[in-house]
């Protein structure tokens, strides 16, 4: 679960993380009192979407003007204006992808003079199963630049969780950083600050970048993006409330609402498969033939027939499916519950893709039986192998 930049400074302001005032704003006319309350004599105008690489952005809508997502102002009328021209537009950058996605709020924030831009993140290294930190001098715009083709100017180390987090950590980025002075104790303080952080809220990401060094000496959190382990979040009351749900993908929260493990992707092919193996290899064999698949979906392993209609009307609503590829292998599962779930759905949403159903296992005579019953325009398939090539034959020709 992601949280928006706001949010996740005013988390990190609670524990102690040296940050910039700042107000957010949902309503244009509201921009200019919030410009007000902060001191000057810069601010910082800022979209608050869950995607990184704001400031290299672009609108789409010509009114938004020619500058990215993060804009300066001089003055609180200035600062008022570009809220005002960035509310409700949509924002693109290389991380939301072609379609963008609309700036719903505004973060206004006091402005910082910057010597130097330095990039921090804490994250779960999965290879070692140990927090890690990563530091690089080069922070800033430009850091997925810098991790392709200087990647030695980017250092990673992990965190024993047996002692935790330690000063000497906290030595190690301020050296990796070239701090000098005070920085370098205020960097070892910051660095235990964020890493209580990363455990008490059980964070899968913190990502400051930039972490700026002002002309004071000083450290500040400029820009910050965290993500929490969703599987966590019923014992994080407070991380939940600040969810953003018109920010995530409308099937994916569908989804979420009948717990099914759903994940939209950008392919062709609609899957519906149980189990998270043979959902993977599902998608591997739907490319292997030369298509995409759609989507990520394990119904698992106790659905119901109305959690099969429910994932399988997730599928048709979603434009790019061209075809639908059912793959079940029967065991906690019964074949014939999905079939059953199938045809229900196909009655209640049509069918305008071609669908080619492969059963295996528990129930499977059942499960075919109902389904030939049905007098539904499927494509049978008698194994994974099939199954795919079939779909991908229907939809590419
Ligand atoms: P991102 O592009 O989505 O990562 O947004 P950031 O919050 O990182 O802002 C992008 C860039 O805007 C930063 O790398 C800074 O160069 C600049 N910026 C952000 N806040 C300030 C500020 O307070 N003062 C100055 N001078 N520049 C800022
Ligand atoms: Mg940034």
């Amino acid at each position: 679960m992601n949280i928006h930049e706001y949010q996740a400074k005013a988390l990190l302001r609670s524990y102690g993380a040296p940050v910039s005032d700042g107000k957010v704003i949902l309503r244009a006319e509201d921009a200019k009192n919030a410009a007000g309350e902060l001191d000057g004599p810069l601010w910082v105008v800022k979209a608050q979407i869950h995607a990184g690489g704001r400031g290299k952005g672009s609108f789409k809508e010509a009114e938004a003007g020619e500058k990215g997502g993060v804009r300066l102002a001089k003055s609180v009328e200035e600062a008022a204006e570009e809220a005002k021209k960035m509310l409700g537009k949509t924002l693109v950058t290389h991380q939301t992808g072609p379609a963008g996605k609309q700036v719903n709020r505004i973060y206004i924030e006091d402005g910082s003079d910057i010597e130097r831009e330095l990039y921090l993140a804490l994250l779960v290294d999965r290879v070692s199963s140990r927090v890690s930190f990563v530091c690089s001098t080069e922070g800033g715009m430009d850091i997925e630049e810098v991790a392709a083709s200087t990647p030695e100017k980017i250092l990673s180390f992990s965190v024993d969780p047996a002692t935790g987090y330690q000063p000497f950590h906290g030595r190690r980025v301020a050296f990796a950083l070239g701090l000098e002075g005070p920085a370098v104790k205020q960097c070892v303080q910051l660095m235990g600050i964020l890493y209580k952080a990363f455990i008490e809220k059980d964070m899968e990401m913190l990502e400051i970048n930039p972490l700026i060094l002002m002309p004071g000496g000083q450290l500040k959190v400029l820009d910050a993006k965290l993500g929490f382990d969703g599987n966590a979040m019923y014992r994080q009351p407070e991380v939940s409330e600040l969810r953003d749900t018109t920010e995530e993908d409308p099937k994916e929260l569908e989804a979420s609402k009948y717990d099914l493990n759903y994940i939209a992707l950008d392919g062709e092919i609609g899957c519906m498969v149980n189990g998270a193996g043979l959902a993977m290899a599902t998608m591997d064999i739907i490319k292997l033939y030369g298509a995409e698949p759609a989507n990520f979906l394990d119904v698992g392993g106790g659905a119901t027939k109305e959690k099969v209609t429910e994932a399988f009307k997730i599928i048709t609503s979603d434009e790019q499916v061209k075809g639908i590829l059912v793959n079940i292998f029967g065991g906690i599962m019964r074949c014939d519950v999905i079939a059953e779930g199938v045809v229900a759905a196909v009655k209640e949403v049509g069918l305008k893709v071609p669908l080619v159903v492969r059963l295996e296992g528990t129930n499977v005579e059942e499960g075919k039986k109902i389904i030939n019953e049905s007098g539904l325009d499927v494509i049978a398939a008698d194994d994974l192998k099939d199954g795919a090539e079939k779909i991908v034959k229907a939809v590419k020709g």
